[in-house]
């Protein structure tokens, strides 16, 4: 069943909802067990490794792994442990001083075959901290009214976790595998970093090379307390940065110039923060917004469906855009002023004013398109605008037909009782470089997430619910399962 197919039953057919969920035996009508459940109660008792990761992931929070520098290889260490316990073979991947990613692998058969593998990805490098503004220690792995807080509690050492528990839950089942499934706890998740995925791909691609892989990306969001849709991702928007540069004539401050670079700066980043980019729907925003549309209250659910009729169309696109920033940057280009620097000393006019746009582009649309939008709406000879190295690559989009995407889906939207919709992130994840090198990757952070603990995720008191994470366990473990165990 794909996704959309059923979003459609569950948006239109309450009362069905209920039937799927009320327990078989309570209706009086012998059937065969789901197949997610036949799958994944091979793998025994999921909630106590569940409850034993929970340790884990506070033992990962405890070994300090802010990037920079990393440091990734202390962590690698502990979960080498928690594997040798298990019997499992692992190797480290070293990419640079004290930065190493790990690799485990479940067979199926003795000769791997790459193209059925499983990959289970996620990063084991944290941003910083500013620890004066946590109100507990951020490497303390505290316990709190049920959360685990912590610097990487949610992005991504709570994955790391769930990804180490559905492995050891399999391993210790020895339940049968039809592909191999791979653990990679991977170093540096910025993509264009030197200990990134792509230096990781480059130098051990043999070692974890698979068809299919699971990483952060996605999110069960949370509305009110209830899971309202879980977003699968299967794209990302793609990174760059523009350097704006404004010169003009040093001089002494007494005697304003008229091309002092500071104001000419100034002057163009405040027309870029008013500019909003053309919108354009890729096929897999259309898909996630006819999916939304249901969830939503009318008034914006009306909106949403405007989006693309020639008479309300604009206006709608206007209403949508303001009512939710992700809504807005998933369907155009967006450009963010992040960065200015300008000025030696008070009383002196600097020769040079520059600025940083971080851009973020829709899959398919052009760094030159946006230059040279840019430069037309700036308009002045006095400032040049400079595409910075390292911009992204995009990547083709993993498939909303794959068996693996339907069983994400399928099992999601059973477990949450929500619907499953297909998702572009507007954040950068390691699955981009593994779509370059044709795995169907997907985004699924398995945890139930309120918007107030989103936020947190690279601010202060990053912070998980247990009984969250307990969740996510589960559901992941019966998705790994349903596409990985013989049944
Ligand atoms: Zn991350």
């Amino acid at each position: 069943m794909n996704c959309k197919r059923f979003v459609l039953i569950l948006a239109g057919a309450p009362a069905l909802v209920l039937a799927i969920h009320v327990p078989v035996a309570a209706q009086g009508i012998p059937q065969p067990e789901p197949v997610a459940q036949t799958a994944a109660s091979q793998l025994g008792n999921v909630s106590a490794v569940a409850k034993e990761a929970e340790g884990w992931l506070a033992e990962l929070i405890k070994i300090n792994t802010s990037n920079p520098p990393g440091n990734e290889e202390a962590a690698a260490k502990y979960i080498a442990g928690v594997l040798e316990k298990e019997g499992v073979k692992l190797e480290l991947l070293e990419v640079g001083p004290g930065r190493s990613a790990l690799v485990a692998r479940l067979r199926s058969a003795a000769v791997a075959d790459p193209a059925k593998a499983l990959l289970l990805v996620a990063h084991l490098d944290t941003v910083p901290v500013d620890k004066s503004h946590w109100t507990v220690d951020p490497f303390g792995g505290v316990i709190k009214d049920g959360y685990l807080y912590g610097r990487g509690a949610i992005d991504d050492k709570g994955m790391v976790a769930a990804n180490l528990a559905v492995f050891v839950a399999l391993k210790r089942s020895g339940a049968r595998l039809n592909r191999d499934v791979i653990f990679l706890a991977s170093t540096d998740e910025e993509p264009s970093a030197e200990a990134s995925i792509k230096t990781l791909i480059a130098k051990y691609w043999d070692k974890f090379a698979a068809g299919y892989a699971i990483n952060e990306g996605g999110n069960v969001f949370l509305k009110n307390g209830k899971v309202q849709y879980i977003g699968v991702q299967a794209t990302e928007k793609v990174a760059a940065n523009i350097a704006v540069i404004a010169r003009g004539t040093s001089g002494h401050a007494s005697q304003p110039t008229k091309d002092n670079p500071v104001v000419h700066l100034a002057a163009a980043i405040a027309k870029v923060g008013a500019y909003s980019p053309p919108v354009h729907f890729t096929s897999i925003v259309r898909r996630y917004f006819e999916g939304l549309a249901p969830l939503e209250d009318d008034e914006i659910g009306k909106w949403i469906r405007s989006m693309e009729t020639s008479d309300r169309g604009e206006h709608a696109q206007r209403v949508v855009s303001e009512a939710n920033p992700l809504w807005n940057s998933i369907m155009r280009d967006t450009i963010a002023p992040t960065v200015m620097n300008a000025g030696v000393a008070n009383n002196v006019i600097p020769p040079e004013a520059r600025a940083n746009l971080n851009v973020r582009l829709l899959p398919g649309d052009t760094i030159d398109t946006v230059l040279s939008d840019l430069s037309k709406l700036i308009n002045d000879p006095a400032v040049t605008l400079e595409v910075k190295p390292n911009a992204g690559l995009a990547a083709p989009p993993s498939s909303l037909e794959s068996d693996f995407y339907n069983i994400i889906c399928k099992v999601s939207t059973q477990e949450f009782g929500a619907p499953s919709l297909p998702f572009m992130s507007t954040w950068l994840t390691d699955s981009a470089q593994l779509r370059l090198h044709n795995v169907q990757a997907y985004g699924l952070v398995p945890f139930p997430l309120s918007q107030e603990d989103l936020r947190r995720m690279h601010g202060d008191d990053e912070r998980i619910l247990l009984s969250s994470f307990d969740k996510g366990v589960d559901v992941l473990a019966k998705i790994v399962a349903e596409f990985s165990v013989t049944h």
